[in-house]
């Protein structure tokens, strides 16, 4: 049995990676700065503590008796977020900061950051037609403003804290990830949840159009949470020094995306671009030769299978919590 932190557990794929090591029979300690409340899962039979990871004695109490940890813990959100808090953004850095220190005093044996696809050069992502990022595209390094760069930075002080310290560091590069339990409003959500959400808020509340920032022609690829999770798991426990991409090479437009959703919705809306809307590089893919090669597996769902399990979770959300100021918070009972 290991003994696991899962620091942003209160997240989306925190969430699901506590419930799933919970599961396999692990010890699981849950750390995230909101308030019970606001988590997305709670997994019976863990510790949860509620902590400020930014705070250096708290990660210290946080990682206090374990032995291994997974960083998942971010400011974060979609586009609409990252582009305007870019210093909320970038102080995540205190958060690996001294979590890392922490895993060093207190001997820790492994530690997994979680690291995106914002941290690749900006200039190979100018066409729709993207053949994929390699690894190597992150330098010379001109990532994303504000948030890419605190998630480049803090892939290095990983990198540093192994050569220096001998700590063991495991690093993944999530392109967009997607699926039950995650944001779906509010300001933090990112492009499937969001489109789900106005599909879903045109069936309810009988409107004719959905808005969609930038022309629609913008490509990403997305990788649904349970891929991530298996992912997850294989990188921690491999032997792969370097940042790995995890994240699906099913890329698809805006465009198409929304076509999905209607389909699944049965439900066509006239569409109005929003030009003045965030909208982020031009053209995004995952390459997974690496991942392929070290582990002869890559994430493999396909995004309309995730798409309907993500749209129908978020259509029961909005039904039960319509009209009420707070969500309901889930138990995973074991
Ligand atoms: P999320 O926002 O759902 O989860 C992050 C959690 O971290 C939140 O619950 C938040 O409360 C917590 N947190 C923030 N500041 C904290 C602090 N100071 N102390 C303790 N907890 C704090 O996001 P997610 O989608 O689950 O993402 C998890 C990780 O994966 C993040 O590091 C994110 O940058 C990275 N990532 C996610 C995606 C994606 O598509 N979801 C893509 C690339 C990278």
């Amino acid at each position: 049995m290991k003994q696991i932190v899962i620091c942003g557990a209160g997240g989306f794929i925190g969430g699901h990676l506590t419930k799933a090591f919970k599961t396999m029979g692990h010890k699981v300690r849950a750390v995230d700065i909101k308030p019970l409340t606001r988590w997305y899962q709670i997994t019976t039979g863990v510790e949860n503590f509620v902590l400020d990871l930014k705070n250096k004695e708290n990660c210290y109490q946080a990682l206090n008796g374990y032995e291994e940890v997974f960083n998942l813990a971010a400011d974060m959100g979609g586009m609409g977020f990252i582009e305007t808090h870019k210093a909320e953004c970038m102080l995540s850095v205190l958060i690996n900061t001294h979590l890392l220190m922490a895993a060093r005093d207190l001997g820790l044996r492994r530690y997994f950051y979680s690291s995106s696809a914002c941290v690749y050069n900006g200039e190979k992502q100018t066409d729709t037609n993207n053949p994929g990022l390699k690894e190597s595209d992150a330098y010379p390094a001109l990532a994303e403003d504000g948030y890419g760069w605190e998630k480049l930075f803090s892939e290095r002080m990983c990198r540093h804290f192994k050569e220096d310290f001998g700590l063991i560091t495991r690093v993944a590069r999530f392109h967009n990830v997607y699926g039950p339990f995650g944001t779906y409003d509010g300001g933090r959500e990112k492009a499937p949840a969001a489109i789900c959400r106005k599909v879903i808020e045109s069936e309810l509340y009988d409107k004719k159009e959905i808005v969609i920032w930038g022309d629609g022609h913008q490509t990403r690829s997305f990788m649904y949470i349970d891929d991530c999770i298996k992912g997850i798991q294989d990188i921690m426990y491999s032997n792969i020094e370097e940042p790995i991409n995890l994240g699906s090479s099913e890329m698809v437009s805006i465009n198409q995306l929304v076509d999905y959703v209607e389909e699944i919705a049965k439900h066509k809306l006239e569409r109005k671009y929003d030009l003045t809307a965030p909208k982020g590089v031009r053209g995004r893919n995952s390459e997974n030769t690496l991942i392929k090669q070290y582990l002869e597996w890559e994430p493999s769902i396909p995004l309309k299978n995730g798409l309907k399990k993500t749209y129908d979770w978020i259509k029961e959300q909005m039904i039960e919590n319509k009209g009420k100021d707070s969500k309901k918070v889930v138990f995973n009972e074991f």
